[in-house]
């Protein structure tokens, strides 16, 4: 057994091959390490996350077998730690998509390679466009590849902070050529991660850059995640940003763990409910639609604006009708499109089917 550096450490187990003996070995080692360490008085909880992998051939495979090991306690590390993961090519291959697709991200960054597309937002009441929200596309060739094939990666390489960057910037300059044809009081919605709230640039560049002159056309979309509910850092910036006059919005609300006096304390314009939530009434039977109308009516106990998100279909849009839910957003409506089919007018290229 030896420490390869940081807090990890590897131990070598004789035997050939794949044996369950290493993973009951694993499994002691967890075992121990979850009895409580006294330091200073305190009790001191520790997990660990354990890769096992197999030596086969010769012995210059050593880089090799330590590779694998550390691919397999990374994804056990992401799946939530305190557990085993057995490597397998599965893995490797993942790697290496993951490991392309930061390098493609990389060069987009430092190349300014990524556009944004715009998505109505509809009043359901009218059927009218009231808004849309900005979605982050990498350029690939003639191919924009949307935001949801490489936002997790870039959330967990912290690639997502220059992506942000490069996302307000284009934002600034596309919102000037919005605005002069939109109809008063049009909005729109950007989405910003908690690593781009950590950025200690970030209240700068929003209060002071370009895009401050209409901060009260902007909501700023973030998730309803741990991360939200946990950091007084990111609320003390989100407060900041509040007072430079741009509205927070609550993005894919019905997903997280809802801390409800931080949401309160955090004061959102917007709730938008996860497509999860709209699907769950239209396809479950009654506790679906139970759900549905409990979300609907956290938001309006704080007394925000509710949105639904990804309302795909027709029977979709009549579940959300149902309800008092003021803005829809979603397939049915129109789908993410460049700036330029916005510029060609409000609902443009965007039949709004409902009726
Ligand atoms: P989100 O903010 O919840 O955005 C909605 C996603 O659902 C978009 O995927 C959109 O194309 C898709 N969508 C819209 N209507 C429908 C529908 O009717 N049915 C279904 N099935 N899907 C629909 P996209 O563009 O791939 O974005 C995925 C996620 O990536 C976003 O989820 C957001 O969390 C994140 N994201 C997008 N743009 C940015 C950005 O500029 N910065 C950051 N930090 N995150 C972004
Ligand atoms: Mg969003
Ligand atoms: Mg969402």
């Amino acid at each position: 057994m030896g420490r390869l550096g940081g807090d990890e450490f590897a131990i070598v187990l004789p035997g050939k091959g794949q044996s369950s003996r290493d993973m009951e070995i694993a499994e002691a080692v967890l075992e121990r390490l979850r009895d409580p360490v006294e330091i200073e008085g305190s009790p001191i909880q520790l997990t660990a996350s354990i890769g096992l992998a197999a030596i086969v051939g010769a012995e210059s495979a050593t880089d090799e077998v330590l590779r694998n090991a550390d691919l397999a306690m990374y994804a056990a590390k992401s799946a939530g730690g305190d557990r085993i993961r057995r490597f397998s090519a599965d893995l490797a291959d993942r790697a290496v998509v993951a490991s392309r697709l930061r390098n493609e991200l990389a060069a987009a960054i430092r190349g300014g390679g990524f556009d944004l597309d715009y998505q109505s937002i509809v009043d359901l009441h009218n059927n009218s466009v009231v808004g849309a929200e900005a979605l982050v596309r990498l350029r690939r060739g003639t191919v924009r590849v949307p935001a949801g094939a490489f936002v997790t990666l870039a959330e967990q390489t912290g690639q997502i902070v220059g992506i942000g960057r490069i996302v307000l910037d284009t934002l600034a300059v596309d919102i000037a050529r919005l605005r002069p044809v939109m109809p008063p009081g049009w909005f729109v919605t950007v989405n910003v991660s908690a690593k781009e709230l950590a950025d200690p640039d970030i209240i700068t560049r929003l209060v002071d850059g370009p895009l401050a002159a209409c901060a009260q056309s902007i909501h700023l979309e973030v998730t309803e995640g741990l991360e939200l509910a946990s950091q007084d850092d990111t609320m003390s910036t989100l407060r900041a940003l509040r007072d430079g006059g741009y509205r927070i919005a609550i993005d894919d609300f019905g997903t997280g763990y809802s801390n409800f006096e931080r949401l309160g304390e955090l004061r959102p314009d917007l709730f938008k409910i996860d497509r999860s939530l709209v699907v769950g009434a239209r396809t479950m039977t009654g506790s679906g639609n139970a759900l549905l109308a409990a979300a609907v009516g956290v938001a309006r106990t704080l007394r925000c604006r509710v949105l639904a998100e990804g309302v795909e279909t027709f029977a979709d849009h009549r579940v959300v009708t149902d309800l008092p839910i003021d803005f829809g957003q979603g397939f049915h409506y129109s789908r993410p499109a460049p700036l330029s089919s916005l510029l060609a007018g409000p609902g443009a290229g965007d039949p709004t089917t409902a009726t």
